[in-house]
């Protein structure tokens, strides 16, 4: 049998080592892989670097690095497990993998580049472990989630398990736009609010659940009118906005700002016992007007208050809604991005439809000219108004 340094040493005869100067060449186009432990990590990393500690190699490097014939730069302290992380890899099938001699300690000597990372506390290790378990989320996943920002419009039946799963999630900042009071009709289906908050604004109830929910988010409340005078300044630097709002004017003002900033919009509507769920995302699929040229008459488009809403249905449509921009921010899976998905309370059934780009589409078309963002009546494109008061 051989001892440890027979081993060493045969294995680094069956990989391929390189110099620190070497790895440094390659850190443009390689993967930089860090096999070390958490303590180790938390210490210091090579910028970019992905990282899996030996123990879990050979059961996450196919999530994070999928492509076997990638060229692979596997460092960690000293050169040791490196070496032997090499040799796993090889035997995985990856065809360009090596070594760096000297491991993360000769790196740093050397004077060569390296970042403290963000890291979760113990804490946050707790709270999101369920997350840090999946692969696909992880560590790096949960670090991002906390510095991305959610737009919410509407504190309302989709905003309200909207913003409850975004924040127990860890989404690090979540805006909340509404000019509403809570009143006692909100409350059979709106969680966000209880009967203590009656009358109070539904931005400050809504920050004082999701606080207690979520101490790590930050809850910025707009409690004004979003119009045109106010929403490119609103929407600009959230990563991803949640739509709760009921109507027509304000969704066709909130895609043409978003086309316009290109922002993903995650789309949720309610009527009686019927949900539906789609992403706009500009330029990668179709936006709302080519969804929805115009908005339908009055008469078949009758509100919440007027038509009802069964209770439940908003936690249904808002948890998906939540759902789709966590998918978003760490860019999991297939986004509802040019599929309507459909819900029906009654059957209990789901059905997807296609939504096509509308090449004659006014904001998003090839064709469409500059877009004007203008206060919109009920009929929402041929009288708009703009936000001087002027008419188009
Ligand atoms: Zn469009």
């Amino acid at each position: 049998m051989p001892g440890f340094r027979e081993l060493l040493a045969q294995t680094k005869k069956d990989i391929r080592e390189i110099e620190p100067a070497d790895a440094e060449a390659r850190l443009a186009d390689a993967t930089f892989l860090d096999v070390r432990e958490l303590e180790e990590y938390e210490q210091g990393m090579i910028p970019g670097a992905v990282f899996i500690p030996r123990g879990h190699l050979e059961s996450q490097i196919e999530n994070k690095v999928s492509d076997r014939s990638a060229p692979v730069v596997i460092y960690c302290a000293g050169g040791t497990r490196s070496a032997f992380a090499a040799k796993t890899l090889q035997e995985l099938g990856y065809s360009d993998v090596v070594s760096m001699a000297g491991g993360f300690g000769r790196w740093k000597n050397e004077g060569r580049p390296w970042i403290t990372p963000a890291v979760l506390t113990p804490e946050q290790r707790n709270r999101y472990h369920r997350h840090v378990l999946l692969p696909e989320v992880g560590e790096a996943g949960q670090q991002k989630l906390l510095e991305s920002k959610v737009l919410l419009l509407g504190a309302g039946g989709l905003g309200s398990p909207a913003a409850l799963y975004l924040a127990a999630a860890g989404v690090g900042t979540l805006g909340i736009v509404d000019m509403d009071v809570v009143d006692a009709s909100n409350l059979q289906r709106q969680i966000l609010h209880n009967v203590d908050r009656i009358g109070e604004r539904k931005v400050d109830s809504a920050k004082k659940t999701l606080t207690q929910l979520n101490p790590d988010v930050d809850v910025v409340t707009y409690d004004v009118r979003f119009g045109a005078d106010n929403v490119l300044d609103i929407i600009d630097g959230y990563d991803v906005i949640v739509d709760g709002t009921d109507n027509f004017p304000t969704r066709y003002l909130l895609n043409d700002a978003t086309v316009l900033k290109r922002i993903p919009v995650v789309h949720g509507s309610i009527f009686r016992f019927e949900g539906q769920i789609t992403v706009f995302k500009p330029c990668d699929g179709p936006c709302y007007r080519c969804m929805l040229p115009e908005p339908p008459p009055p008469e078949l488009a009758p509100s919440c208050a007027e038509a009802g809403v069964i209770g439940v249905l908003p936690g249904i449509v808002g948890s998906i809604q939540a759902l789709e921009a966590i998918k978003l921010i760490l860019d999991l899976g297939d986004p509802l991005i040019g599929r309507l998905l459909a819900y029906d309370a009654l059957e209990q059934s789901f059905r997807a439809f296609k939504v096509r780009r509308d090449p004659e589409c006014p904001t998003c078309g090839p064709n469409a000219g500059p877009i004007v963002i203008a206060e919109y009546d009920d009929l929402c494109l041929p009288h708009a108004v703009l936000a001087d008061g002027t008419t188009i």
